[in-house]
C-alpha cells in the first residue's frame, strides 16, 4: 500500500456534496430551502427557519415538484364526486348590514341631488366614505357603488364570436352531477373523465412524426396550441349550456407524442357520448387578430424605433406602421378571422365513480407530467423526431403570441404598447420557446366550485393533519414576524449548510410522525384487547 490514489481512484467515490443531495431526496427534503429568520414578537428570540422552495418543476426541486403534484391530486380528488354543492350561496343581509346599505343609498341620493343643484358635495361625500367603510367592516364585499370605470376596449373580443350550433338552456346554479339508482336500490354518482385532442395536422407515422413534413400543417399546429387554452374555455361554456348546470372541471394540459396539446379533464356529472361529439363538434374559438401574412420586414430589414412618435416606421418610406389599434380597426365584417381554433374529432371519455380503482388511475394521468415543461415531457429519440421539434419551433418563431408579441412588426404592425427594442422573431415570450410548444398558459385550469377550496386551504389541510397527528400546539401567527435572510446578512446560511439544516429538519419530522403513528396504534390495539376482555 503506498498511500497514493489515482485520480480513476478518486473519481470513483461520490462527493460528499451529491452524497448530501442524495439523502436529501430520499427523505423528500427541499434541495433549495430558503432562509427565514422568525422573530418572537414578545420575546425577541430569533429562529432560524428554513422553508421549501416551493418550486413546481422536478428540474428545479425534485421533491417540492412531487409534493405540489401530491397536492393536486388531492385538490382533484376532493371536488370529482362531491354530493353536497362545495360553494352554499351567500346568506342574504343581517340587519346590521341592511341597515347601513340604506343609510347609503340615502346619503348617494342627497350627494346626487346636491350636485345636480350646483351645491358643494364635499360633506356628503365624506359621509358616504365613511359608510362604505362601515360597509366593509360589516362583512360585505365589494363597493356599494364601484363608480364609473373607463370604457374598455373590447373590440377584438366583442367581434362576432359566431354562435355555436347547439341548443341553448338556461344554466342552473347547481354543480353537482345527477344520480341513478341502480336495480339493487343502490346510488350511484357518476363523473367522467374526459381527453380532448387537436385536429390531425397531417398523417403521422408510428413514432408520431410527420409522413410527410411538408405537406404537414405546422402553421395550423403552431397558431392551435398558443389558442388552445380559450378554446377549452368556449367548451366549458358549451357543455354548461347544454347540460342545464353548472359543470366544474380539473382539467391538465399535455403534450401528445406529436406534439400538439390536449387535455385531461375530471369532470364532475356525466354527458353522454352522442352529446359530447355534438358539443366538440360545435365548438370553437375565432382569434380576431389583424389577419396579415405576407412577411413585410426580415433580415437586416427591420422597422425602426422613432422615439418621438413612441412608434415603428419603414424604414425606406419613413412612415410609421399601423399601431395596433388601427390594425384592428381595419378589420371589417367581410373579414374571416386570423385563425379558428377547434377540436380534433378523436376524444375520449369514461365514467368513473367515487373511490375506484379508475378514479385514482385517472387522478395519476391528470397529474402524470405536472412536475415538467411541456417540451420535457417527450424526448425525441430519433432524428426525426428532433426534426420534427425543430419544424415545430420554427413555425413557432414567427407566429405572433399575443398583442404585444414583436412579430406583428414582421407583418408591418406595431404591436399593442410597443417599446424599442422589439425584433421580429426574437420576442421574449414563452409560448415561443423549446420547453413549452406554443402552450403558455395555466398548465392545470380548475374551475372556480370544483372543491370550493384554493390550493392554499388543500396546502392548509395537510398541514392541520400534521400539526394534529404530531399534537403540536396551534402557533400564533401574530406572535412572530418574519425577515427573509439574504447574503448580506451576518447570519446567512450558504447553499451547502441550507440544505444539511433542511435534511436535519426532515429527519426530525420522520421520527415525530413514526413515535406519532406508534402512539396511535399501541393505543387502539390496548382498546381492542379491552373491549375483548369486557365481552
Ligand atoms: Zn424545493
Ligand atoms: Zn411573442
Amino acid at each position: 500500500m503506498t498511500g497514493r490514489t489515482t485520480r480513476a481512484d478518486r473519481l470513483a467515490h461520490p462527493t460528499t456534496r451529491d452524497a448530501v443531495r442524495a439523502v436529501a431526496e430520499a427523505h423528500r427534503a427541499c434541495l433549495r430551502p430558503v432562509q427565514l429568520r422568525r422573530i418572537n414578537t414578545d420575546t425577541g428570540q430569533i429562529d432560524q427557519i428554513l422553508i421549501p422552495c416551493g418550486a413546481t418543476l422536478a428540474s428545479l426541486c425534485p421533491p417540492c415538484a412531487e409534493r405540489a403534484k401530491v397536492l393536486r391530486a388531492a385538490q382533484c380528488a376532493e371536488g370529482w364526486h362531491l354530493d353536497t354543492e362545495p360553494i352554499p350561496g351567500p346568506p342574504p343581509p343581517d340587519e346590521v348590514q341592511a341597515m347601513w346599505v340604506e343609510h347609503r343609498a340615502v346619503a348617494q341620493a342627497m350627494r346626487d341631488q346636491a350636485e345636480a343643484a350646483g351645491e358643494d358635495t364635499g360633506e356628503l361625500d365624506e359621509l358616504i366614505a365613511e359608510l362604505d367603510q362601515e360597509i366593509a367592516s360589516s362583512g360585505l364585499r365589494g363597493k356599494a357603488d364601484p363608480g364609473t370605470q373607463r370604457p374598455r376596449r373590447h373590440r377584438s373580443t366583442r367581434r362576432r364570436q359566431d354562435a355555436p350550433d347547439l341548443p341553448k338552456r338556461k344554466i342552473s346554479p347547481c354543480t353537482i352531477g345527477k344520480t341513478y339508482t341502480a336495480k339493487d336500490g343502490k346510488v350511484f354518482r357518476p363523473s367522467m373523465f374526459l381527453t380532448l385532442t387537436c385536429p390531425s395536422y397531417g398523417r403521422v407515422g408510428e413514432d408520431d412524426t410527420p409522413a410527410d413534413p411538408a405537406s404537414y400543417d405546422y402553421q395550423r399546429a403552431a397558431r392551435d396550441a398558443l389558442h388552445f387554452a380559450a378554446l377549452f374555455d368556449r367548451f366549458t361554456q358549451n357543455l354548461r349550456r347544454v347540460l342545464g348546470y353548472d359543470v366544474q372541471y380539473f382539467a391538465t394540459i399535455e403534450p401528445q407524442q406529436r406534439l400538439a396539446p390536449h387535455v385531461h379533464v375530471a369532470m364532475r356529472g356525466t354527458v353522454s357520448r352522442a352529446e359530447l361529439r355534438q358539443i366538440i363538434a360545435a365548438t370553437y374559438h375565432q382569434v380576431w387578430w389583424p389577419a396579415a401574412d405576407e412577411i413585410r420586414f426580415e433580415g437586416d430589414y427591420l422597422p425602426v424605433w422613432y422615439e418621438a412618435r413612441g412608434g415603428y416606421l419603414d424604414p425606406v418610406t419613413g412612415e410609421l406602421l399601423p399601431t395596433w389599434d388601427e390594425a384592428l380597426d381595419a378589420i371589417t365584417d367581410d373579414d374571416q378571422p386570423r385563425h379558428v381554433v377547434r377540436f380534433g374529432a378523436k376524444f375520449d371519455a369514461q365514467g368513473v365513480l367515487a373511490g375506484s380503482k379508475a378514479s385514482a388511475r385517472c387522478i395519476g394521468y391528470l397529474t402524470k407530467y405536472l412536475t415538467k415543461q411541456l417540451g420535457d415531457c417527450h424526448h425525441p429519440d430519433t432524428d426525426a423526431q428532433r426534426e420534427h421539434v425543430e419544424r415545430l419551433a420554427e413555425a413557432l418563431r414567427f407566429e405572433p403570441c399575443s398583442p404585444t408579441c414583436a412579430n406583428w412588426l414582421r407583418y408591418g404592425i406595431q404591436p399593442k404598447n410597443p417599446r424599442p427594442g422589439l425584433v421580429p422573431g426574437a420576442c421574449k415570450g414563452k409560448a415561443h420557446r423549446y420547453d413549452h410548444l406554443g402552450y403558455a398558459r395555466r398548465r392545470v385550469l380548475v374551475s372556480r366550485k370544483w372543491s370550493g377550496k384554493t390550493l392554499a386551504d388543500h396546502r392548509g389541510d395537510r398541514q392541520a393533519w400534521l400539526t394534529e397527528m404530531l399534537g403540536l400546539p396551534a402557533t400564533d401567527p401574530a406572535a412572530y414576524r418574519w425577515e427573509q435572510v439574504g447574503p448580506d446578512d451576518d447570519d446567512y446560511m450558504p447553499a451547502g449548510r441550507r440544505l444539511l439544516h433542511a435534511v436535519a429538519d426532515r429527519l426530525q419530522w420522520e421520527r415525530a410522525l413514526t413515535e406519532a403513528r406508534r402512539r396511535a396504534r399501541d393505543a387502539l390495539a390496548s382498546e381492542v384487547s379491552a373491549t375483548g376482555r369486557a365481552a
